[in-house]
């Protein structure tokens, strides 16, 4: 299956291209005909899918046919439960809008908004926002609704859990009745149901599961550098990535506290989950995490297991575990649909010993780099006899022969 297949036009393609994708993921097989079709659409599917392309691809598309009306009223608008998600769908609407004269803006509270509204009334047909905001400048009259052609509602099983309710049923109340519906969300509970009862018109339902994360999936890297300068460099990694959904492993409980409370100290909203942490304490920073309140969870190996933890685009291991199996387990949070998940392994000298182990287990060598700034200067003890250690203590637990990676990966 093809873009083109897809029934999608040359700017539009022009720009897929440009993104470097070359075949669409199973949502956007689903959605992308339906929405072209002009169906209102109700899909499952969690972020990790490409569901934002599914829904942005065909929507610009539609938007971009015929006469755009000369004053510029909005005609599709985006609702989306967090900043984080808002800012993140309007970067993909730019990026993908690119080759077409549509104009596009997102909106969402805690950031002045003067800026958002010069922007709005210059006019713009894609408008992304989160629904607190967008009934303060619509409260303001800084533009009207009663032109929307599309209407999306993206995480609403999110929306809900955050309380917007009865904010999503205002904005409905001020929609023109003739409109496509198109709604996103990862879980479907009587509540999501009901709400989909009330926005869509028979709707199309499409479904899609995280494709499977395996290694061919995932990109591992490993940055050699200091012990002392981990923390400086898992910054920069976030702050220059602008990563948001990060999950870091530590080897200790102490070590993940701290790490959490280094990463705060810089802005960047973290929490640690550990076994010395209450079930209610982890599972505020799990919820935290998922609805993206909290950019970085730090885990131990064990905290981790048994979490559901979503697929991640990001995992930093920033102390290698002594158990090489796992960092298998480890790296199999991460994954996204159709690109590459990343995996990347802080090592430092005292590790080197773990990092082989690892490197046996998978049967592959793993890239290692140095990163400008960050040149370790420590340099080996002397070697002991010392082996890595097995789970099980002292009792020789055997390596399994089940390891995803010997018998998936050619990488
Ligand atoms: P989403 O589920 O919309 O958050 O998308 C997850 C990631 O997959 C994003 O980084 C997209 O850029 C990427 N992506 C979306 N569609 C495709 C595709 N057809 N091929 C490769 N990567 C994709």
């Amino acid at each position: 299956m093809s873009f083109e297949s897809l029934g999608l036009s040359d700017s539009i393609l022009d720009a897929i291209i440009k993104k470097g994708y070359t075949t669409p993921s199973p949502i956007q097989e689903k959605a992308i005909p339906q929405i072209l079709e002009r169906n209102d659409v109700l899909a499952s599917a969690q972020t990790g899918t490409g569901k934002t392309a599914g829904f942005t691809l065909p929507l610009l598309q539609i938007l971009n046919q015929g006469e755009q009306p000369k004053n510029r009223p909005v005609r599709a608008l985006i609702l989306t439960p967090t900043r984080e998600l808002a800012a993140q769908v309007y970067e993909n609407v730019k990026e993908y809008s690119q080759f077409t004269d549509l104009r596009s803006t997102v909106i969402f509270g805690g950031v002045n908004a003067n800026p958002q509204i010069k922007t709005l009334r210059r006019g713009v047909d894609v408008l992304v926002a989160t629904p607190g905001r967008l009934l303060d400048l619509y409260n303001q009259k800084v533009f009207t609704l009663s032109k929307i052609e599309i209407f999306v509602l993206d995480e609403a099983d999110r929306m809900l859990d955050m309380g917007f309710s009865r904010d999503i049923n205002k904005i409905i109340q001020l929609l023109p009745s003739r409109r496509q519906n198109l709604m996103f969300s990862a879980t479907f509970s009587k509540e999501i149901k009901r709400l989909a009862g009330g926005i869509l018109h028979n709707p199309i339902a499409v479904e899609a599961t995280p494709e499977n994360t395996t290694a061919e999936k995932v990109i591992q890297r490993a940055y050699k550098v200091d012990k002392g300068q981990k923390p400086a460099l898992t910054i920069k990694l976030i702050e220059e990535g602008d990563w948001n959904q990060v999950l870091i492993f530590t080897r200790t409980k102490h070590k993940a506290n701290r790490l959490s409370e280094q990463l705060v100290k810089k802005g960047i909203s973290s929490a640690a989950i550990h076994g010395n942490k209450s079930q209610g304490a982890r599972t505020k920073a799990l919820a935290g995490f998922k609805n993206g309140s909290i950019r970085v969870l730090v885990a131990t190996d064990i905290a981790a297991r048994g979490l559901d933890i979503p697929l991640l685009p990001h995992v930093i291991n920033f102390e290698l575990p002594n158990v090489p199996e796992d960092y298998v387990h480890r790296i199999g949070r991460t994954g996204r649909a159709g690109a590459n998940g990343e995996a990347i392994s802080l090592v430092s000298v005292d590790e080197l010993e773990y990092f082989e182990g690892i490197e046996k287990l998978l049967g592959q060598k793993l890239p290692t780099d140095i990163v400008e700034g960050f040149e370790p200067t420590e340099t080996a003890p002397p070697k002991t006899e010392k082996k890595p250690h097995s789970r099980g203590g002292g009792g020789g637990q055997k390596r399994s022969n089940k390891n995803p990676f010997r018998r998936r990966s050619n990488r």
